[in-house]
This record gives C-alpha cells, structure tokens and sequence, in this order.
C-alpha cells in the first residue's frame, strides 16, 4: 500500500489594527450600518486618489522582527485585476513582487520538538466588501464598509506536513500578532483568515504533487477538518488512479467536506501591474530601528521568563500566554500576592469555569486584578475557608463589589465552643455516620459534610475534624 505525506502552505490574512481604511480616511469600526463607512476613493470613484496608511505600514514592520523576517529595502503597490461584485473598483491594490516584507520564520511545536516553518512573504494589501444572502430574498445584499481595509497577507513556504502542525502554526502566529497589539485577530468578526494550499505525494517522491486551495477559513479547527478532508480526497482520487486538477475550493461546514469553487488560476491572471497611483517607497532604517525598539515581549520568550521567576510547568505557561490579556492579569494579580500556583489554580478552575459559563472572553472578566488579590488574601490569612472563598468569588463577579463585602458573614468559625456544639448536632442528627466512623475513618467525610451545610460552609474544618474524634472518641 502506497504511503502519502501531506505538504501545506497556509496564507493568513490579519486585519491591522488601524482606525482607518488602507488608502482613504474612511473608518474600519466594525458593525456600523452598512455603506456608512465609503467615501469616493474606496468606492474607487473617478478622478480619486489613494493615499497610503502610515500606522498600516508601521503595524506591518512590528512584524517583522516578531517573524524573523527580511524588510524590503524599496516596496510598492500592485494591481491585482480580478473582478468581485464586493470589490467596485475592479482591482485590488495589493503587492505583487516587492513585499513589505520577506524570508522569515516562526518555531511551533510538535510532539517531538519544535519544528522551524518558514515565512516566504508577507505583504500588504486592502479587503473587499461583503456579499449578504438572505434566504427567501431572489436578491443579495452589498456591504463596502470593509472595502479597503488594511490587510497583512502573510504567506508560509511548503513546510506544514500535517493538519496537526497548521493548527500549531495557526496558534502561535496568532499569539504573536496578538502580543504585537497589530490585530485584534477576531476570527468571528473576520479580522484573521486563512488559507491553505494542500497537496500529497508518496513517501519518498521528490516533486510536489498538484496542489489545491482551501480558501477564507475562519476557524483553526476548520483549518484541521478541511485539510484532513482534502488530503483523505486526493489520496482516492490518486488510488483510484485519477489525477489532481489544480483547483479553488471552499469548505462546507454543514456538509463537512470541501467543495470546488473555481478551477485552475495562476498568478499571471491576475495580470498584476504597478498601481500608477502610488510610487515605490523607501523603508528608513530609522523607523525600522524604532519599531524595534519598542517591541512588546514576544509569547515564547515570556513563557521562559515565566516559568523561572514563578516556578510553574511550561504546560501552565502555555495555558497563561496563549491570550496576552490571561497572562497580563496573572501577572498585575502576582505584583501583589506571592503565591503563583496558587492564582494559576484559581486562573484554571474558577476563574475559567466561569468565562465559560457565562460565555466570556478574559477581557471581559469582572473581578480587576486588585479585587481578586483581596479575596485570595483572606484565603491565604485563613480568615474564610475555600469554601466560602468560592462563593464570594461568585458574588463578586456577579455584582462587582468587593470580597470584605462578603466576607463578614463568611467568615471562618473557630471558636471551640461553638464548633463543639454544632459537631454534637452532627452527631445526634446522623447518630449511625458517627457509630461508622469508629470502624471506617472515612465516614469522617460524610459528617464533615453534614457540619459544612450546618454551618454554611463557614466551619474550621481542620479543627472540627479533631473534634468529631474526641466527641466520637468518648
Ligand atoms: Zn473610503
């Protein structure tokens, strides 16, 4: 049986983070009514004249340190001619052969080790507009607000041998973009999507097979399905002795399967020509030096300095720096409060469990760091048991006040003479759990139990377990 392997190369393309559009000054806030956001030169009117996004370029060259990357000494624009009902112009202003930048590369993990995936080039260009269908309706909508929005298109060499490896990728890129505050890389709301060129060939061949295309996904894990679907279709067709057309294909979710949108293209259709209306330009080593030296820490490179200087897994590492703003609270929180597992274990139980819950992002976590430190103090000094540390923290993220608001009635019973008392209550209310104790130290457990929901959660529990003893003892 013929074994295959799978090479891929993946386009991502990363909205940048700037308040206007690429070439005029019409804003890129997103949800706006449609059309609200045109003017003459994105509608690509007569007589109309880009201007190139200062901030675009600049968001372009954080890039390229972050990904190892080349900086074009001279860069241009390019006519890219293809026709879109979303695009009015009839062209995109994109880069055809002097991107911004080029040669780089980023590390990822495997399960072996880290793995280095060359970047070929990443250049900039502008967005289309959106076609809305509606259902019922024998018409579609256009919306041009994202026409001429500033994009980075950001190109991998053949290097991804797996759909395992693109998520990978897919992951780690994300979270530089992410550190580098270049893109919101919303996936729901378009800001990052992705593209995949997919071919096989048997283990050992030298020349690459046919390649296909996997066009606009929106989601990492639709990356690994579609790319899975499409190696597993080309080795039947190869089996059954057929031959890979070169093609354009979209991947149906419902379905779960790609399907063919358009069949062979080449760049030479696309009859790329300088855009007239910009000149090539030159990238000072100023600003190039400047850019640098204002660059943020970089994911891997704070995952090592974290796991050092509070002595956690590089598994909890990968859990904190996967989003910036987790391993920014967990650090705003650690200023204040000395003990880092301790936070990490509230970060991944109830501080996850309720994002989730509620269907929230980190951003939008309702307990600020300062208030979260107080509440894990009063836990640290004992004051209130976990217990009730739980339940405060419910109440504080519901309400937004602070942990002393709760903690009074919380607050840990250890006075003797009144956890006796309530122990004896225990005691007579399941008299046949404390006899079983004599015999089997666990049923402790289920009288613990029974004080915890007398007392409210509030009880000492490591003292009255002493006393259960000596009352059961007696
Ligand atoms: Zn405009």
């Amino acid at each position: 049986m013929t074994e295959f392997e799978i090479i891929m190369g993946l386009e991502v393309h990363v909205q940048l983070l700037t308040s206007t559009k690429m070439f005029c000054s019409c804003s890129t806030t997103f949800g706006s009514p449609p059309n609200s956001q045109v003017c003459s030169i994105c509608l690509g009117l007569p007589g109309t004249l880009p201007v190139v996004n200062k901030k675009a370029v600049e968001l372009a060259l954080k890039v390229a340190h972050a990904l190892n990357c080349q900086v074009a000494e001279v860069t241009k624009f390019d006519r890219k001619n293809y026709f879109y009902p979303d695009l009015p112009k009839g062209y995109q202003i994109s880069q055809f052969d002097q991107p911004i930048l080029h040669s780089g590369h980023i590390m990822i993990p495997t399960p072996k080790e880290d793995k280095k995936i060359r970047i070929t080039r990443a250049h900039m260009e502008e967005d289309a507009g959106k076609m809305i269908h509606q259902e019922g309706t024998p018409y579609s909508f256009i919306d041009l607000n994202r026409v001429g929005t500033p994009l980075l298109e950001i190109v991998s060499a053949p290097d991804i041998e797996s759909p395992d490896e693109a998520y990978s990728y897919l992951k780690e890129l994300k979270a530089i973009l992410e550190y580098l505050e270049i893109s919101d890389c919303n996936m729901q709301e378009g800001s990052l999507r992705c593209d995949v060129n997919l071919s096989i060939r048997p283990k050992g061949q030298k020349t690459m097979g046919t390649r296909t295309e996997i066009k606009n996904l929106n989601s990492f894990n639709f990356v690994r399905l579609a790319a899975s679907y499409e190696a597993e279709r080309q080795k039947q067709v190869v089996l059954r002795g057929g031959k890979i057309e070169q093609g354009t294909y979209l991947w149906d979710e419902n379905e779960q399967k790609t399907k063919l949108m358009r069949s062979k293209e080449d760049a030479h259709d696309y009859r790329y020509f300088p855009e007239p209306d910009l000149g090539s330009f030159l990238i000072s080593k100023d600003l190039q030096e400047k850019i640098h030296s204002q660059l943020p820490e970089l994911p891997r490179i704070r995952s090592k300095r974290m796991q050092e200087e509070y002595k956690i897994s590089e598994k909890d590492c990968a859990f904190l720096i996967e989003q910036k703003v987790v391993a920014d609270y967990f650090e705003a929180c650690l200023k204040k409060f000395s003990e880092p597992q301790e936070l990490l274990n509230w970060m991944k139980g109830q501080v996850r469990t309720y994002l989730n819950e509620h269907d929230l992002a980190m951003v939008d976590f309702p307990i600020p760091p300062k208030n979260f430190i107080e509440l894990l103090e009063l836990l640290q000094k004992k004051t209130i048991n976990r217990n009730a540390a739980k339940e405060i923290f419910e109440q504080m993220a519901k309400t937004g006040k602070r942990a002393k608001e709760f903690s009074q009635q919380k607050q840990k019973i250890t006075d003797e003479n009144e956890l006796r008392q309530i122990c004896q209550e225990v005691i007579k209310a399941v008299p046949q759990i404390a006899e079983d104790c004599r015999t089997n130290p666990k049923a402790m457990n289920a009288l613990v139990g029974q004080l915890m929901k007398r007392s409210k959660g509030r009880a000492d529990v490591d003292i009255a377990r002493r006393i259960f003893g000596e009352l059961i003892g007696e």
